[in-house]
């Protein structure tokens, strides 16, 4: 099963992927994630690609796909895309690389979400700089302020959650990737959820709609 995550920044992408790539054994891919690593890392990866993440501007396609086709050339698992692909041509990408391979996006998940309720999340949201792990100081507050409850470590705003990163992304978004709504719409396997509830609400249901693709085992 090979599966994309759609949504504003901020819909939970994040947060869903995890549960259920562990949930469905699935490979998580999170484009942001590995720009993250190599930028703290320093890698020539991230030296090329930081520019873009601090302006909230999208990394350049080419990149990304050979990015994403070096991840993938040995994964045999179900894929979960979350952040990729986010523009027309990402997708297209995808689906060439895909059929050269005998393979297919199965579903396609619109987690969907108020643009005004993205706004408020992305600037409550604080991330472990250690493990990653996202608290939101609203709804899923740590125990203690300012510390990770996993590993003690200190919560940070990510640098691209800074209110004039986040109005970038967010007309970015509206721009690149809101097209592919339609994109997969046409595909006739794509799902929306309502995502502006709690997040094990939507996983729920997100759950629903992967055991109905995965079949009766
Ligand atoms: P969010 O969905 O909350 O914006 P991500 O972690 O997915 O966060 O992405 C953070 C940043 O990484 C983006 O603003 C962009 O600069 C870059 N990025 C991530 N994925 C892609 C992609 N598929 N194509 C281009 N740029 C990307």
């Amino acid at each position: 099963m090979n599966i994309v995550l759609l949504g504003y920044p901020g819909s939970g992408k994040g947060t869903q992927a995890k549960a259920l790539s562990e949930k469905f054994a699935l490979f998580h891919i999170s484009t942001g994630d590995i720009f993250r690593e190599a930028i703290a890392s320093k890698t020539p990866l991230g030296l090329e690609v930081s520019g873009y993440l601090g302006a909230g501007r999208l990394v350049p396609d080419k990149l990304v796909l050979e990015i994403i086709k070096a991840r993938l050339a040995s994964e045999t698992r179900g894929l979960l895309f979350d952040g990729f692909p986010r523009t027309v041509e990402q997708a297209e990408g995808l689906d060439d690389y895909f059929s050269s391979k005998g393979r297919a996006v199965d579903a396609v998940l619109f987690l969907d979400v108020d643009e005004a309720e993205v706004v408020q999340r992305l600037g409550s949201r604080r991330t472990c700089l250690k493990c990653g792990r996202i608290y939101n100081l609203l709804s899923s507050a740590p125990l203690k302020e300012g510390l990770c409850d996993a590993d003690g470590e200190k919560l940070a705003l990510r640098d691209d959650d800074r209110p004039e990163v986040v109005s970038r992304r967010l007309s970015v978004y509206k721009d690149q990737t809101e097209p592919l709504v339609s994109y997969y719409k046409g595909a006739g396997n794509f799902h929306s959820v309502k995502a502006g509830r709690a997040p094990a609400e939507v996983t729920a249901e997100l759950s629903a709609i992967l055991a109905r693709k995965a079949g009766p085992n």
